[in-house]
């Protein structure tokens, strides 16, 4: 007989457990300094994202790490990536380039294939300090 949903569950609890973790981690960073010196051998959020946001880094990390990369498509799997020359949000800062999942050489950490730095997707985590809203 198949465990499918009992492994479903399993899988379900340990996201759950993880995203639980990370909001402690980044209350705890809030409240006071560590007296241990710092782990460097696993990024976290950077610190300029909000709590929104941080949260929002770890869950997308953990998806990734449970279900592989997401694609560029705008399919249930997919990123909804638009090249550079269909980005309408460049202006504004709204660019791969300034997104923390963004590592350079055309690549990024949770969307396969080829990524331009002036591109974007419905997945960007970008500080609030690189977005420029335009006044109307
Ligand atoms: S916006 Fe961020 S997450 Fe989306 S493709 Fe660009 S670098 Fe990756």
């Amino acid at each position: 007989m198949s465990n499918y949903w009992l492994s479903d569950i399993y899988i379900q609890k340990t996201f759950i457990k993880k995203i639980n973790e990370a909001a402690y981690k980044n209350r705890k960073s809030d409240e006071e300094p560590e007296d241990e010196a710092e782990d460097d051998s696993e990024e976290g959020p950077d610190d300029r994202l909000n709590d929104r946001q941080k949260m929002m880094y770890e869950t997308y990390e953990s998806i990734v790490e449970m279900h592989g990369m997401f694609n560029q498509t705008a399919k249930a799997d997919g990123a909804h990536y638009a090249p550079a020359d269909k980005n309408p949000f460049i202006e504004e800062g709204m660019i791969c380039g300034n997104c923390v999942f963004f590592v350079g050489g055309g690549k990024c950490e949770i969307v396969s294939g080829k990524i331009e730095p002036n591109a974007i997707c419905k997945l960007w985590i970008i500080p609030q300090e690189l977005i420029k809203i335009k006044k109307k």
